[in-house]
């Protein structure tokens, strides 16, 4: 297989065109970006944690019957992925109050929910991601009522099997993000799921492990990654 010319550089990734019919190859940067790309920093050794991560964690939803756009792990910061078409919704799951959820509505912090939310933003750092219900997306064309529905329920059954695999490791899946793409007519999960996209919390010191330890200066960033991508994979 060959690489051939940039497709898209984003934020955290660059995704090149191969000679594979449908087949593109998803590179992690270790570029950091929070506030909607006002704090920028690198964070040496994130690109190859995040890549990790996400491949073992496509594989364990693969394998529990969730169809994502992985193909294969081809080095240590790029994976193999079909090409979809971004649905520029992002859907966020939230099993513990905190983040934009305390920040929007003055609710307390570390309430733990009696069942999951799900909610859906618009992805556009130029607007500040608001908040879109399901007529928003509609009526802005930016998805079908059966492809929210299709999220909708799809990231409810990623959140249980993520639950289940991040309690057998000490950890807690506090909250996430996904983005889901068009691929020959069905709606697949994409992008990455890292501790940049979602927030883990250590099951009994409850200490943080995703990027809020880079948003809030918390220190310990790159040990961090390198932690999560261990435990993850050991
Ligand atoms: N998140 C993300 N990208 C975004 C916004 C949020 O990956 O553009 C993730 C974030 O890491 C967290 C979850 O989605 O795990 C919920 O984030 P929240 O809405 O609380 O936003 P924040 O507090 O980060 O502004």
């Amino acid at each position: 297989m060959e690489r051939t010319e940039k497709l898209y550089e984003g934020k955290a990734k660059i995704i090149y065109k191969t000679d594979m019919e449908g087949l593109v190859i998803q590179h992690f940067k270790d570029d950091a970006t929070a506030f909607d790309g006002v704090k920028k920093d690198t964070i040496l050794g994130k690109g190859v944690a995040n890549n990790n991560i996400s491949c073992k964690l496509f594989e364990i939803l693969h394998k529990e019957g969730i169809k994502t756009h992985f193909e294969k792990k081809l080095t240590d910061n790029e994976m193999l992925v079909k090409g979809v078409e971004i649905i520029q919704a992002e859907t966020i799951v939230r099993n513990i109050s905190t983040g934009s959820f305390c920040r929007n509505y003055g609710f307390e912090e570390g309430v733990v929910f009696e069942r999951p939310t799900v909610e859906f933003s618009y992805k556009s750092d130029e607007h500040h991601d608001p908040l879109m219900n399901d007529d928003h997306i509609r009526v802005m064309g930016i998805a079908t009522e059966e492809e929210i529905a299709t999220m909708r329920k799809n990231a409810l059954k990623i959140n249980e099997i993520l639950k289940k695999f991040f309690d057998s490791i000490g950890i807690i899946i506090v909250d996430f993000k996904l983005e889901f793409g068009r691929y020959n007519g069905e709606v697949i999960l994409a992008d990455e799921i890292s501790p940049d996209t979602c927030r883990f919390w250590d099951k009994e010191t409850k200490k943080k492990l995703d990027k809020d330890r880079f948003r809030y200066d918390l220190g310990g960033v790159e040990d961090t990654y390198a932690e999560m991508m261990k435990r993850i994979g050991d």
